[in-house]
């Protein structure tokens, strides 16, 4: 196991009139290599708990364990931690600030303390990753489009080389083609380097092709906790909970009801399609 919550409770602004509840006794275990995909609607507690994963926010009560240690225990380096969890904010590229793109993503493993080559050697790998080409390395951040902003902020958390990459809605306000590239990038992290992947996400698309779990919260409890195909089989629940399956799973469901025999768990476009040709003896 990577990570493994334990009975995770988070009070904001514990003993004043402004108390919230953000997280409720939420536990679960993430092994090496998973790709998870963590839903909810807003407010439901998401950002709040993979702030606890890399320990920028600490619990009320409960524990993190990261490979099976404590991340609170004596002695435990939270700056460690936090190169080793990789987490990528919301509008990530709103915390930019070097002059150019090449400098900023040599932030992170320049705070390591790491050699000036090994610096280096890190950024050039980090922003190959995300595919930015070369000759943007030496503008300024502020120049480039949205998506290629993006790119350099999740250079910045790469370079620090993180077993876990954690990103919170990576493509919000991207248009389609800058998400698609996105996340098509992240799968390549995923599956080239073998890295553990939490991506928070409104898509249940995006979630459906991507990830081969899927976590949902609710008011700050975790709701729902499978593969894909397995939560979206409670689409009437998510519903309640204002979110909803992929649409794909809605057709096939009322083909199924209109007696057509597809197969009704369906969940990404490509299914649906092969399910169908099937039907129709193709
Ligand atoms: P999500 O990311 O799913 O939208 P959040 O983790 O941001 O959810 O928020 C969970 C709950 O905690 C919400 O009710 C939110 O208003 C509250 N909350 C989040 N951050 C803070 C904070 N810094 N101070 C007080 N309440 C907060
Ligand atoms: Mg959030």
């Amino acid at each position: 196991m990577v990570i493994k919550v334990e009975h995770l409770t988070h009070i904001y602004g514990q003993g004043t009139a402004f108390e919230q509840y953000a997280l409720k006794d939420v536990s679960f275990e993430i092994p090496e290599r998973q790709f998870v995909g963590l839903i909810g609607h807003t407010g439901s507690g998401k950002s709040t708990l993979i702030q606890h994963l890399n320990g920028l926010v600490r619990p009320t009560s409960g524990t993190i364990r990261f490979h099976e240690t404590d991340i609170y225990s004596e002695g435990y380096s939270l700056k460690d931690l936090r190169s080793k969890v990789g987490l990528v904010f919301q509008y990530p590229e709103h915390q930019l600030f070097e002059i150019d793109v090449f400098s900023d993503v040599c932030y992170g493993p320049k705070n390591l303390g790491l050699s000036e080559d090994e610096i280096k050697m890190r950024a050039r790998e980090a922003l190959k990753l995300v595919g930015l080409k070369e000759k943007y390395w030496e503008q300024s951040p502020f120049e480039l489009s949205g998506g290629q902003k993006r790119r350099v902020a999740i250079a910045g958390v790469l370079a620090m080389k993180p077993e876990v990459l954690i990103l919170d809605e990576p493509t919000a306000g991207l248009d389609p083609r800058g998400r698609d590239e996105i996340l098509d990038q992240i799968q390549v992290l995923h599956e080239s380097q073998g890295m553990t992947i939490i991506l928070v996400s409104h898509s249940m698309e995006d979630i459906a092709k991507y990830a081969d779990r899927l976590m949902v919260m609710n008011h700050g409890e975790k709701a729902f906790d499978g593969t894909p195909r397995e939560v979206f089989e409670h689409y009437k629940e998510l519903e309640a909970m204002g979110l909803a399956a992929p649409q794909v799973t809605y057709i096939s469901h009322a083909l199924k009801e209109y007696g057509v025999p597809v197969k009704e768990d369906v969940t990404t476009v490509e299914e649906a399609r092969d399910a169908i040709l099937k039907l129709l003896g193709k």
